[in-house]
């Protein structure tokens, strides 16, 4: 079988081109035109030897998913639905500001976490990404949005916020990440690259001890009786022992900061109370805190909490010295924005009956 080469770190890739009796430049000058060129045809690799582009023919081969459909919205963030295979789809969206282009990154088909208020949480899990299938989501958006921006790469910064946990898929997520911040592939700083979790606490030590980038927490509750309910996971880990992860995570962190994300639901988690609770909450971890404007989908009963909660909310926040934004809803118009991202997903989890099986 061949071996699809964007599946490899460096490190890996190194390894695999030992094994075929090939020096470790070599590897590296196949990761860049890889990753640094977005090239996937061999033959055209011209500062390889041609015997070694002949093998590399019968033996390996560059494969990324196959994009089935693209959505632009009118505040120009894309959508790309890359088709997994099996019936699966995920999706990965570009968001273009003035100073970056932010690529939010798919790294589960779907997600078994079952988050009350996630349209991915709601279609249910049916696998993990492959190394390939999480960086060819980069690979594409750049040959994309890139083909016009010559030779610069359009993505400035990563986020593994789009669909699933990245910590349930760790392995492969770590990889991905690698590729990332080499310099012989993206070159990302670890400060632009941000995993996003809803509180996986032995993967959080292992991603610091491994991979430590910036972190942000989906936090979404300041007690347990809450977050149990929100974000099911915390039935596992809960709040101290969350806390206590975030602390560990800074030690190594590329930011002296956790980001709090907190998705605001009304009547639910927004009132000033709830936030003075996460102001004691949070008391010993430095932090920013993100508020997420809800994102419907259809079957959510939730609703978007109002302006004048969400500032009242903010307020306490920053009265307290915690520094707060509140993000700014991009691709609504195209089901791009966070929490909407349903792809196509075949649920093999049979939904929630698996959340505590869940292997780490
Ligand atoms: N599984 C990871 C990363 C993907 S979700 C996590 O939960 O952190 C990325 C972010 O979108 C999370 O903060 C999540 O809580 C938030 N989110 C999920 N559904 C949402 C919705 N309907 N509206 C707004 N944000 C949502
Ligand atoms: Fe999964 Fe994150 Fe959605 Fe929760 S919010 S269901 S962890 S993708």
């Amino acid at each position: 079988m061949q071996q699809n080469l964007l599946n490899f770190d460096a490190q890996q890739l190194t390894a695999w081109f030992a094994a075929q009796g090939e020096k470790p430049f070599r590897a590296r000058q196949v990761l860049r035109w890889l990753h640094k060129a977005g090239e996937s045809d061999f033959d055209a690799m011209s500062d390889l030897a041609a015997s070694l582009r002949s093998k590399l023919k019968q033996q390996a081969c560059v494969q990324i998913p196959n994009m089935m459909r693209e959505e632009l919205s009118d505040d120009g963030t894309r959508k790309w639905l890359l088709d997994v295979g099996t019936g699966n789809a995920v999706e990965a969206v570009f968001i273009p500001e003035e100073t970056r282009g932010t690529l939010c990154v798919s790294t589960q088909a779907g997600c078994a976490l079952d988050c009350a208020f996630c349209s991915t949480g709601k279609q249910g899990f049916n696998r993990n990404l492959s190394v390939a299938e999480i960086i060819g989501q980069l690979w594409w958006a750049n040959r994309e949005i890139g083909k016009d921006a010559g030779g610069n790469w359009p993505v400035s910064n990563v986020v593994l916020m789009g669909m699933g946990e990245p910590l349930l898929n760790l392995d492969n997520t770590v990889s991905a990440l690698h590729l990332m911040l080499d310099d012989n592939a993206y070159g990302l700083s670890r400060r632009r690259v941000t995993v996003s979790t809803s509180g996986i606490v032995p993967a959080m030590d292992r991603l610091r001890e491994e991979c430590p980038v910036a972190l942000a927490v989906s936090l979404h509750a300041p007690d347990d009786a809450l977050r149990n309910m929100l974000v099911p996971v915390n039935q596992k880990y809960p709040l101290r022992e969350l806390m206590a992860a975030c602390q560990r995570y800074l030690e190594c962190a590329p930011r002296d900061f956790i980001t709090f994300e907190y998705v605001m639901l009304e009547g639910v988690n927004d009132s000033a109370q709830q936030a003075r609770e996460l102001v004691t909450l949070v008391r010993d971890v430095p932090c920013k805190f993100n508020l997420i404007p809800f994102n419907p989908f259809p079957q959510t009963h939730y609703r978007r909490s109002g302006a004048e909660a969400v500032r009242r909310f903010r307020d306490v926040l920053m009265q307290a010295g915690i520094i707060t934004t509140t993000r700014r809803t991009r691709g609504g118009d195209i089901a791009a924005a966070c929490g909407q991202l349903a792809g196509q997903v075949q649920d093999k989890t049979k939904r929630t009956h698996q959340l505590m099986e869940v292997r780490t």
